[in-house]
């Protein structure tokens, strides 16, 4: 094993983790139960909505030759349709009908006018057009939405809230997007505890839950494996127990201490390794390997070093295994409020609290960045990149920010 191997950068990092990863096979699933999936096929219209011309306003139908008269033209009024109803006259030269936003188009009709261009008579039998419309004015037509058999969301679309209710809109109830990530989570480590279980010289494990969050987040299905001690074996068993998952992260026990068995484990249990170290703070010790088809991640011990490296690493893949094309953490430009320095080498990714301020997003260091408090992450809206090779910010100088997806 090659103890001093070369620190990756994190974008070929983060590109050979990804080679290793595919979408999930789809499932027909609930449409609730599918948001922040991709589509695993193109979906086709099955419906033609809006169904008929309808209104876009409150108003008149009527039939826009009526202005070649001059202003003010006025019209019978037959009927008024309302939402929901269907018209039951036809628009006849010299006559309208008073229509509702919603309301399907009477035949005839061509165009509406809105109501605050009309002088209706106080019996409601005529009204006067103050204003003279074209045809297709405040009409909106059969099938602008969607036509029925037309492609209506290619596969690979992200299933967001909008593109939900377009499904909906066509009376779908299910939707094939890849199945779920099974993610299995081991903490490791002689001195955690469980919550539930306090011992006297022990610490809580942490990273198990704090992970099973951000795996919930992201779309995954976490389940727990507990707590291996610091021994061989003791790591050998647990993982042993992780065989079918499609992601098994592991925390801590990664670097080159004495009681780091963690890679050794992996080894012995036939993962093949794709790489170990980053060059990054926090996260140096990152591991990530493949056994069948089951990507294996070893993520640092210190918690906010296994937050941060699951947002640069974990996330993505996990991304990409719900059907995205865009799996790259995402990222905005800021200024930085304060001052950054740091000797060449690894790539900092610095807790910060970004807040919009006379047009542009500046983000201000939390005071501690100790990756081995979660103080350092509470309260952090986006990670701040300082370049590997960068050695000083300066107030004011303009940073890419990576919004954070652990927050509340
Ligand atoms: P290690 O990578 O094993 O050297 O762990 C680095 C640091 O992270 C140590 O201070 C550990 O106590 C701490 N740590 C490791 N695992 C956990 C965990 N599951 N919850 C909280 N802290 C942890
Ligand atoms: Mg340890």
């Amino acid at each position: 094993m090659k103890e001093d191997a070369a620190l990756l950068p994190v974008e070929d990092a983060r590109a050979r983790t990804l080679a290793l990863v595919s979408p999930l096979p789809a499932e027909w699933t609930r449409l609730e139960e599918a948001l922040g999936r991709a589509l695993a096929e193109d979906v086709l219209a099955q419906r033609t909505l809006p169904p008929w011309d309808n209104s876009a306003m409150d108003g008149f139908a009527v039939r826009s030759t009526e202005f070649s008269a001059p202003l003010p033209v006025r019209l019978q009024v037959k009927e008024t349709i309302y939402a929901g109803q269907t018209p039951r006259e036809e628009v006849h030269p010299g006559t309208c009908a008073r229509i509702m936003t919603g309301a399907p188009l009477p035949t005839g009709a061509d165009a509406v006018v809105m109501r605050e261009r009309t002088r209706l008579a106080p019996d409601g039998g005529t009204v006067e057009l103050l204003e003279a419309v074209g045809p297709g004015h405040f009409v909106r037509p059969r099938g602008e939405d969607a036509r029925a058999g037309e492609m209506l969301l290619p596969r690979g679309t992200p299933l967001g809230i909008p593109e939900l209710g377009l499904l909906v809109s066509q009376g779908m109830q299910t939707v094939p997007v890849p199945r779920r990530p099974r993610v299995a989570i081991l903490s490791t480590g002689d001195e955690l505890c469980r919550a539930d279980a306090p011992a006297e010289g022990r610490i809580v494990d942490a990273n198990g839950p704090v992970l099973a969050l951000a795996v919930r987040r992201a779309g995954g299905e976490p389940s727990l494996l507990g707590i291996a001690r610091d021994t061989l074996e003791d790591v050998f068993a647990h993982l042993s127990a992780a065989e079918g998952y499609d992601l098994v992260l592991t925390s801590a026990g990664m670097s080159v201490g004495e009681h780091d068995f963690v890679r050794e484990a992996l080894e012995k249990l036939g993962v093949e390794r794709d790489f170990w170290r980053v060059a990054i703070k926090p996260g140096k010790p990152l591991a990530v390997g493949r056994k069948g088809r089951t990507l294996y991640f070893g993520l640092p011990g210190n918690p906010t070093s296994s937050l941060v490296t699951f947002e640069l690493f974990v996330r993505p893949a996990l991304r990409r295994m719900l059907g995205h094309s865009e799996v790259e953490p995402p990222r905005v430009g800021g200024r930085l409020a304060g001052e950054l320095k740091k000797a060449p080498g690894l790539a900092h990714y610095v807790r910060v609290t970004a807040t919009w301020q006379d047009g542009e997003l500046w983000a201000r260091p939390l005071s501690t960045q100790t990756s081995g408090v979660l103080r350092s992450a509470a309260s952090a809206t986006h990670l701040l990149h300082f370049p590997l090779q960068s050695s000083r910010l300066a107030n004011g100088d303009n940073v890419e920010l990576l919004p954070l997806s652990w927050g509340a």
